[in-house]
């Protein structure tokens, strides 16, 4: 290997290893959103050393911004020699909660072995440590570089990146003037490019009785009965069709190749009682019995079909019960995405996998939807991927870890992908 650009980032293993320890050591737990000011201005400091320009970035007025717990991000940008095209990497640097399990310290950082353990360490501030060293390493290899290196990272992803990437790209961070190229280092596996994900539409559904003496249920009406015929006609008409749409997107797992739909709650009647209450609940029918579906669907479906499938199954439960009254409520929604394998970024990250790992680069897309979103809907983004080192399953589990080989290679092919687009340009 006799590449500088590659001896570079393999001279610089500690150096990863440290960054990616002391992320995983500023416990930014979301929610509530802790510490988001202390990583970015961690990031801050360490970019700013190496010829970035930072600007701390607090998403005012976002979901979930307070005084308590400010939503920050941080966007670092650097400059080459002469004007040209900008490659953006953009990791949240956000974790989930820790959860029961651990048999290590979740804000330890702790490497044994090969491995770096911790919340986060592969969702995704491996990711966030491998794509830093990357551009750093290119940028003291390459100093005659054209275009600029951008480094972003961002508020919330794991509730939705309002108080991130979206608010970002509505201020225009991501318009396709500034930024041409996007890669999002989620955990991925190192030899997979993911072009997008599903499409979300989350729904609340109520069923509507009237209350009585529980005795005397024929003097009321009983809304969880009316939701257990909503129920029964799920299973009877719309899991079956649900199992029948098939994807030509190249979902994982593959379960995901068709449309689901999971119930995510649901709740009827009386509130629960407190767990230090020893009486009895009162005996009352139940006047309102609602559930959350979460229903994911393939870019070859639209949402107005998505809901028609609901009201279809409305319907049909109104035509056979006289009684039946219902509300539906729209809570989120997010469109599929999935970015053309033909497109700049994947072909030449397709390229620099090819030279690291020696492999042809799998493409996959992500059965649940990441900040990709934003930047394709309200940044218009289209020329964005997400690549990055960490396995996909050990993402929110406990005793997460990344692995310090697999965040070198990616390092590698970030950096190769840099040199591509920015020293050696793919003539068009
Ligand atoms: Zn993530």
């Amino acid at each position: 290997m006799s590449d500088p650009l590659l001896q570079t980032i393999e001279a610089r293993r500690d150096d990863l290893i440290a960054l990616t320890q002391d992320l995983i050591r500023i416990p930014t737990l979301n929610p509530p959103g802790d510490n988001y000011h202390a990583i970015c201005a961690y990031l801050d400091a360490r970019l700013s050393a190496h010829g970035f320009t930072t600007e701390m970035i607090r998403a005012q007025g976002a979901p979930a911004d307070s005084e308590t717990h400010p939503r920050w991000n941080l966007v670092a940008r650097r400059e080459g020699a002469s004007p040209g095209e900008c490659v953006h990497f953009n990791s949240h640097h956000d974790v989930v909660t820790v959860g029961e399990g651990w048999t290590r310290d979740p804000f330890g950082g702790e490497l044994e072995g090969d491995r770096i353990y911790g919340r986060g360490a592969c969702d995704m501030k491996g990711g966030l440590a491998a794509s830093i060293i990357a551009a750093e390493a290119f940028i003291d290899t390459h100093p005659e570089f054209s275009g600029a290196v951008e480094i972003s990272a961002t508020a919330d992803e794991e509730t939705g990146g309002y108080g991130g990437v979206a608010y970002l790209a509505e201020q225009g961070y991501f318009d396709p003037e500034r930024v041409q190229h996007v890669i999002i280092p989620e955990p991925l596996n190192k030899d997979r490019i993911c072009l997008g994900h599903r499409g979300v539409w989350w729904a609340e559904i109520e069923t509507k009785g009237r209350i009585a003496h529980g005795s005397m249920p024929f003097l009321g009406d009983c809304a969880v009965r009316h939701m257990g015929a909503v129920l029964e006609e799920m299973e009877r008409t719309l899991f079956p069709l649900l199992a029948l749409k098939h994807t030509d997107m190249p979902v994982v797992p593959e379960g995901a190749r068709n449309s689901t739909m999971n119930i995510n709650a649901i709740h009827g009647g009386a509130n629960e009682l407190p767990a230090d209450y020893t009486g009895f609940p009162s005996a009352c029918v139940p006047d309102s019995c609602r559930i959350t579906i979460d229903r994911r669907f393939l870019i070859e479906e639209n949402i107005d079909e998505v809901k028609a499938e609901i009201i279809a199954v409305l319907e049909t439960v109104k035509s056979q019960r006289p009684e039946f009254r219902y509300d539906l409520r729209e809570l989120w929604s997010v469109t599929p995405t999935m970015t053309d394998e033909y497109a700049p970024v994947v072909r030449t990250v397709q390229d620099a996998i090819a030279q690291v790992l020696d492999t042809q680069a799998q493409f996959v897309v992500s059965p649940g939807t990441y900040d990709q979103k934003h930047i394709d809907r309200i940044g218009r983004l289209k020329n964005c991927i997400a690549y990055g080192p960490g396995i996909l399953d050990l993402a929110h589990q406990p005793d997460e870890w990344v692995g310090v080989q697999d965040m070198l290679d990616s390092a590698k092919v970030m950096a190769l992908s840099l040199r591509a687009l920015l020293v050696e340009p793919v003539q068009a």
